[in-house]
């Protein structure tokens, strides 16, 4: 088969082969086995964040996928010659590689990423761009965050007494966070506005949005433990042991 793809991580496999995850514009995330053959005179190198065209053969039930030809087209060097860059991108690809499953198609994943990578590569601001590119991630994997009013009694909230739930993903009033579990944090009119712009700006116009140093340390906290419930929700090994326990009640 044939995809757009971006390469979004590798880990060792075997003596000397590896599994490379690709993200793709149709099929999803796949991962691939790869195996580079002494005999031939070709030196490839293939790192994350490396986009391009993918020939592959998908997993079957019993066989992993394979990797056939990977035709790069784009490294995003200035990401790479700048740390702040490179750890900003890595994050969006490893992020991007943990919300997603194999064969699940997500298009709208694969626009994201290679749009937030391209912004990056312009000169765009790490920190806002992973406000932007955070939310928008959790948005299209299912768990996008209520900004408007409170989750719980729908109550207009004011300006000066929101709190947000990294657990139910929302904003809650001051009279309804008091039942509530998990971590609950105060938040201010700016960093709710900039979430918002967040997350309707057309992705073309990303690097528009602009949040100081304040705003981004009260939001990307946030962000950050709003992926720790969320993929400690998907994991497939916390949801065994949750089912363990509850069968031997
Ligand atoms: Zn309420």
């Amino acid at each position: 088969m044939k995809d757009s793809a971006i390469l979004v991580g590798r880990r060792p496999a075997g003596a000397d082969g590896k599994i490379l995850t690709f993200l793709l514009r149709e099929g999803g995330k796949v991962g691939l086995y790869y195996r580079r053959f002494p005999r031939r005179m070709k030196v490839e190198f293939l790192d994350p964040l490396q986009a391009g065209e993918l020939l592959y053969t998908p997993p079957g039930e019993n066989t992993p996928g394979r990797l056939h030809a990977f035709h790069c087209e784009e490294v995003w060097p200035r990401v790479r010659a700048d740390f702040d860059r490179l750890v900003c991108a890595l994050h969006f690809a490893d992020a991007a590689s943990q919300m997603t499953r194999e064969g699940v198609p997500v298009p709208e994943i694969f626009e994201l990423l290679s749009a937030v990578l391209s912004h990056l590569e312009k000169g765009a601001d790490p920190g806002t761009l992973r406000i932007i590119y955070d939310l928008r991630l959790l948005q299209a994997a299912g768990f996008g965050a209520n900004l408007g009013r409170c989750s719980s009694c729908q109550a207009e909230l004011s300006a000066s007494m929101v709190f947000f739930s990294t657990r139910a993903g929302g904003v809650f009033c001051r009279d309804c966070r008091a039942g509530m579990e998990g971590r609950i944090r105060k938040i201010g009119p700016g960093a709710i506005s900039v979430m918002r712009k967040a997350l309707s700006l057309p992705l073309h116009m990303a690097d528009r949005l602009r949040a100081g140093e304040g705003l981004k340390r009260e939001i990307l906290p946030i962000l950050g433990e709003m992926f720790e419930e969320v993929l400690e929700k998907q994991s497939p090994s916390v949801l065994f042991l949750k089912k363990m326990s509850a069968s031997r009640r």
